[in-house]
């Protein structure tokens, strides 16, 4: 198996996204004048295994528009195509891609692929959702032009720590498991690497190791409380495999990628 880390421009968000303050104020500071952070990466991930190419994700567009929390910054030469041939990749080799949730710095990359597209059937549930419509108005970001993934479920029982899951491969070295918090239908995707290490393609799970381990729900989460559960879960796992903790935008999930890194190899988490 081989995993590239790929990066599609990157992405300034609002400190208060990042740091949100409890109560009727956590989601209403978005949309307040605030200072922004420095550009985070947007990573999406290419796995080689047994002869097949997959991606989790495929990156943002250029024709990305900003939204009142999030400035985006690709450039056109920074899109999935670039960003694939920089791992020796070819775009037309991909025969699937599996999406850990519907927002458009994770999705938007499709307009490049043709393969069979994967999406855990709760999240592809709640895009059809009138609030979904609504905020995809609002905030300028339609789906992807012919966007229609195939709806999976994570009905293969327990993987880890983590209650449910799906199995990709037939040698269950590629596991879709039930990450819910930052949307209601986010999965991550663990790949079971040649070392037997687990490595955590984890999407918004988080913005960080330091979030996760402080255990800290962002402002977008429609359920916090379920948002903190799953970071949790998270750390059980973590401490009970070694565990590679790979969230999309953290500036540290590069380096922790390339130095193999586990999740206990780090301080112990606050409870
Ligand atoms: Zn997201």
């Amino acid at each position: 198996m081989k995993i590239h880390a790929l990066t599609t421009g990157a992405v300034r968000v609002k400190h208060s996204f990042l740091y949100p303050r409890q109560g009727p104020r956590r989601q209403l500071g978005l949309f307040l004048p605030g200072a922004f952070s420095d550009p985070l990466p947007i990573h999406c991930w290419a796995i080689e295994h047994d002869g097949v190419l997959r991606l989790v994700d495929t990156g943002e567009t250029a024709a990305a528009r900003n939204v009142p929390f999030a400035r985006m910054e690709v450039a056109p030469e920074q899109e999935l195509p670039a960003a694939i041939a920089a791992a020796d990749l070819e775009l037309d080799d991909v025969s699937e891609v599996v999406l850990t949730h519907a927002h458009g710095d994770h999705m938007d990359g499709l307009v490049h692929i043709r393969a069979r597209v994967l999406i855990h059937e709760t999240e592809l549930e709640f895009l059809s959702s009138p609030m979904a419509r609504v905020m995809r108005r609002v905030l300028r970001q339609p789906l992807p032009p012919g966007f229609d993934p195939e709806p999976f479920t994570l009905d293969d029982g327990q993987f880890g720590a983590f209650a449910r899951s799906r199995s990709l491969t037939d040698d269950g070295r590629i596991v879709a498991v039930d990450t819910p918090g930052h949307t209601s239908g986010h999965i991550s995707v663990i790949c079971v690497d040649d070392e037997g290490r687990h490595v955590m393609l984890a999407g918004d799970t988080t913005d960080s190791l330091e979030q996760l381990y402080a255990l800290r729900a962002d402002a977008v989460a429609p359920d916090p409380k379920a948002h903190i559960a799953t970071m949790r879960t998270i750390l059980a796992h973590c401490a009970a495999q070694p565990t590679i903790y790979l969230p999309s935008h953290d500036p540290g999930s590069a380096a922790r990628f390339a130095n193999a890194t586990t999740s206990t190899q780090t301080p112990v988490p606050v409870a």
